[in-house]
C-alpha cells in the first residue's frame, strides 16, 4: 500500500527462512537472511548512462542475483538518429525518448534510478561519487557516491571543438535532445528577427545564412532536414525572405560523407549543389565570433570571413572530463580515447567495464597478437607460407579478432584474397609459396584501419547487448571456473571476445532521398531508400509508444507540413 513506509516481504524458498526486507524511501539494497541464516548478499552494479550503449545494456540484463543502480544525468534514453528531425520539427522531442524507469521496471530485477552526474571514479574504494542533478533547498546540489562490486561506464562522449575559440560560446551542438530543440528555436528567431522592419538588407542575407561545420553523417542529415524545413515549410511563410535564404556546409576533409561509399559521397555532393546547399571542402574554421566565422583554405592557406546567423557545429566527438581524469588515474593518461580488451573490460582495473562511445578496443595489443599468431604460423618456414598456411593464419585471425573481418575488403586486402584464391584453385595449391611480406603490407592497411569501431548507436547497442549477456552467465561461469575449452589457457576472458556485426548505414539526403550502405558493400540510393530508413527506424525504436508517436508525426508531417512556432 502506498501510505505504507515499509514493505516487509517474507519469501519461502526451499531451505526455507529467508527474509526480503525493503524500506520504499531507499532503494532496495539486498537480501537479507534471518538471524539463523547466513546473510545473502546481492552484487551491486552499477551502471552510468542512460544512452544506447547503458540502455542496450539494462534491457538485455536479465540477472535478478545483482543490485543495480543506474546513474544519469538524463532520466530517458533519446533516439538519437532522429535528433536532426527534432531540430526542425518533423518529429518532435518527446516523440523520441522513453523514460528510464519504463524501460529498466521488469518483474524479476531489482534497479534503482539516480538522476546525477557522476564526477569522480575511485577504483580503489570502488566508489562512484555524483551530484544531483536537482537542487536542494540550501541551492545547491547534492552529492553523494555510490559503491559498486561491478561498474559499467556507459557514460557516452562529448562534441569535439579542437579547442577552436568561439565555438563553445556562439554554435549549436547537435548532441543532446536540449540541442535540437534550442537549434529549432534559434532557426525560428533568425526568420522573425530577419521579418522585422528595422532590418537592413545585408543584416537579413546574415541572418538567414545557416552554417553546418562538419560533413559527416550529423552534418549532412541537419544540412539537408534545414533545406527541406527552409524550401518546404518557411518559403510559405516568409515569402519575402526567400532571397536571403543560405545553406553553408564546411568540411576540412576533400569531400562530405567521407567513410561511406564514393558512389554515396558524389550523389550527396550533387544533390547538395543542385539544391543550393554550398559545400566548401577543404575549409577548416579557426575562430568563431558572434556574427563570423574564420574559415583558412587548406589548399591555399587564404583566410576567409563567413557572417552567419546561426551555426551548428557538428565535428566529431571527445573525451569526457570526468574520463580522462579516471584515465588518468588507472594510467591511461597518455591515451585519447579509454581502453578496453576485446571483453569490454577497462585495460588495468577489475571489474570496470566501458561500453559504446567512451571507450575503444585496444587494437594495439590485438595487432600484437595476430602478430604472436603469424610468427607461430611462420617458424621454421622462413618467411615464405604456402596457401594452405596462409589461409589457416587468416582464418585464426579472423576467428579471434572478427573486427579485421570488415577490412579484409580494403583494396590491397581484396587484391590479396583474390591472389591467393587463384593459387588456391590452380594445380600448384601444394607448392605455390606467397611472399609473407605481402601479407605484412595487406596487414598493415587492416592496421591503420582497424584503430578503432566507429563511435555509433549500432556499435554501443551491441556492445551492451554482449556484456548484458556476459552478465547473465556470469554466475554459471563463477560455479565452473574453467569454462569454454577455447578459452582456458591463462590470461583469456571465459566469455568469446566481443563482435561487432555491422548492418550497414544510412545518410539521409533531404527531399525524401536516403543513400544507405549496407554490408557486402551494397549501395543504395533515392526514393525507395527513404522508405527503407523509416521502416528500419521506426522498427529500431524503443518502445511501442514511441514508435507510434514517431510514425504520427511522420503523417503529421506529410498532411500538414512542419510547425514553425516559436515555443
Ligand atoms: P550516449 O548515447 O551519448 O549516452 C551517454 C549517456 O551517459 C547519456 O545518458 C548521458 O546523459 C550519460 N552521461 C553523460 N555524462 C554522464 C556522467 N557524468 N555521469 C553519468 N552519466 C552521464 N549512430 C548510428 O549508429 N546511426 C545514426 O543514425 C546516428 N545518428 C546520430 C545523430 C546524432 C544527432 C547524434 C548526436 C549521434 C548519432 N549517432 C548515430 C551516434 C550515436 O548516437 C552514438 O554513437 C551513441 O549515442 C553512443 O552511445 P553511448 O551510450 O556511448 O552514448
Amino acid at each position: 500500500h502506498p501510505s505504507l513506509s515499509k514493505v516487509l516481504v517474507v519469501c519461502t524458498i526451499s531451505g526455507g527462512g529467508l527474509v526480503a526486507y525493503s524500506d520504499v524511501r531507499r532503494p532496495f539494497s539486498g537480501v537479507y537472511a534471518d538471524a539463523a541464516q547466513p546473510t545473502i548478499k546481492k552484487k551491486k552494479l552499477v551502471v552510468l548512462g542512460t544512452g544506447w550503449a547503458g540502455t542496450s545494456f539494462l534491457k538485455n540484463l536479465k540477472d535478478p542475483s545483482l543490485d543495480i543502480q543506474v546513474v544519469s544525468p538524463s532520466n530517458y534514453f533519446a533516439f538519437t538518429p532522429l535528433l536532426p528531425s527534432v531540430t526542425v520539427g518533423t518529429v518532435e522531442a518527446r516523440s523520441v525518448v522513453e523514460p528510464i524507469r519504463n524501460i529498466v521496471r521488469k518483474k524479476n530485477l531489482d534497479v534503482g534510478f539516480k538522476e546525477a552526474e557522476c564526477f569522480k571514479i575511485d577504483t580503489v574504494n570502488q566508489k562512484v561519487h555524483c551530484k544531483s542533478t536537482q537542487k536542494t533547498n540550501s541551492g545547491g546540489n547534492e552529492e553523494f557516491t555510490v559503491d559498486y562490486d561491478y561498474l559499467v561506464i556507459a557514460m557516452g562522449a562529448r562534441a569535439n571543438t579542437f579547442n577552436t575559440p568561439g565555438v563553445i560560446e556562439n554554435a549549436h551542438f547537435l548532441k543532446e535532445v536540449e540541442d535540437a530543440l534550442r537549434i529549432r528555436r534559434s532557426i525560428i528567431d533568425c526568420f522573425e528577427r530577419a521579418s522585422l522592419p528595422s532590418t537592413s538588407e545585408e543584416e537579413k542575407k546574415r541572418i538567414l545564412h545557416f552554417v553546418v561545420v562538419g560533413g559527416g553523417p550529423t552534418g549532412v542529415e541537419f544540412a539537408a532536414e534545414l533545406h527541406d524545413f527552409l524550401y518546404e515549410d518557411l518559403t510559405n511563410l516568409y515569402p519575402d525572405l526567400k532571397k536571403y535564404m543560405m545553406i553553408t556546409l564546411l568540411e576540412a576533409g576533400d569531400h562530405i560523407l567521407n567513410m561511406f561509399d564514393k558512389r554515396i559521397t558524389a550523389f550527396a555532393e550533387e544533390k547538395f549543389k543542385r539544391d543550393g546547399i554550398e559545400v566548401k571542402t577543404g575549409s577548416m574554421v579557426v575562430k568563431v565570433t558572434d556574427k563570423s566565422i574564420s574559415l583558412k583554405e587548406r589548399s591555399t592557406g587564404e583566410s576567409k570571413n563567413l557572417p552567419y546567423g546561426m551555426v551548428v557545429w557538428s565535428t566529431g566527438i571527445g573525451t569526457r572530463p570526468v574520463i580522462i581524469d579516471f584515465m588518468k588515474q588507472i594510467g591511461q593518461g597518455n591515451r585519447r580515447v579509454m581502453a578496453t580488451d576485446e571483453w569490454l573490460r577497462v585495460e588495468g582495473v577489475p571489474n570496470v567495464y566501458a561500453i559504446g562511445d567512451c571507450a575503444t578496443i585496444n587494437q594495439r595489443r590485438v595487432l600484437e597478437d595476430i602478430s604472436a599468431i603469424f610468427s607461430k604460423a611462420d617458424k621454421n618456414k622462413n618467411g615464405k607460407l604456402n596457401v594452405e598456411d596462409f589461409t589457416g593464419v587468416i582464418n585464426d585471425i579472423v576467428e579471434r579478432y572478427p573486427q579485421v573481418e570488415l577490412h579484409l575488403k580494403s583494396k590491397k586486402m581484396k587484391n590479396f584474397v583474390q591472389l591467393l584464391q587463384s593459387n588456391q584453385d590452380s594445380a600448384a595449391k601444394q607448392t605455390t609459396q606467397l611472399d609473407i611480406e605481402k601479407f605484412k603490407s595487406a596487414l598493415s592497411e587492416v592496421d591503420s584501419k582497424m584503430k578503432s569501431l566507429p563511435p555509433t548507436a549500432q556499435v554501443a547497442a551491441q556492445q551492451g547487448e554482449y556484456l548484458a549477456k556476459c552478465f547473465n552467465k556470469m554466475k554459471e561461469c563463477d560455479e565452473n571456473p574453467e569454462g569454454p575449452l577455447r578459452f582456458r589457457d591463462s590470461g583469456r576472458h571465459r566469455f568469446k571476445p566481443f563482435r561487432y556485426k555491422h548492418l550497414g548505414q544510412f545518410a539521409p539526403l533531404g527531399g525524401e532521398q536516403t543513400a544507405a550502405q549496407l554490408p557486402g558493400d551494397w549501395v543504395s540510393i533515392g526514393h525507395s531508400t527513404q522508405w527503407l530508413w523509416y521502416s528500419v527506424y521506426a522498427s529500431k525504436l524503443v518502445s511501442w509508444r514511441t514508435r507510434f508517436l514517431v510514425i504520427g508525426d511522420w503523417a503529421r508531417r506529410f498532411v500538414f507540413g512542419r510547425d514553425s512556432s516559436r515555443i
